[in-house]
């Protein structure tokens, strides 16, 4: 029976980076409110029975998946920060890129130069601010 016991040691699955950071997140959580001190003593326990679990390929799905998660909200709030910046430059862009000359109305294409300097009109000779 020994042998049966050594095996069995040996599958459970113990403690890889998801359990570490759901009681890690979990003490956090037991310093704060009684209500979260609940929810936190949930995920150490459940971080603890993970593992003792002897389901190793469960568990390693179980992580696999915590880490995609993880790996999809990093590069979310990246992309979304970048997203936000080629946004307004290109609402800036579209906005600056020409401007009417306020006399004649001739589509004047703007340099980043001359964001706030003043423009000469080529065909009316109007001087009026870019802005
Ligand atoms: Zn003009």
């Amino acid at each position: 029976m020994s042998t049966n016991n050594n095996y069995l040691e040996k599958t459970t699955y113990g403690w890889d980076n998801f359990s570490k950071i759901i009681t890690f997140i979990g003490c956090i959580l037991c310093l704060l409110t009684a209500y979260t001190a609940f929810l936190g003593l949930l995920m150490i326990s459940y971080a603890f029975w993970r593992s003792r679990s002897r389901n190793t390929m469960r568990r390693i799905r179980e992580e696999r998946m915590f880490l995609k998660f993880l790996d999809f909200l990093f590069h979310g709030v990246h992309n979304v920060k970048r997203g936000k910046i080629s946004l307004k430059k290109s609402i800036l862009g579209n906005k600056r890129k020409y401007k009417r000359c306020p006399r004649c109305g001739r589509r004047i294409l703007l340099k980043n130069s001359d964001k706030e300097n003043m423009i000469l009109c080529p065909k009316c000779s109007l001087r009026f601010k870019a802005k």
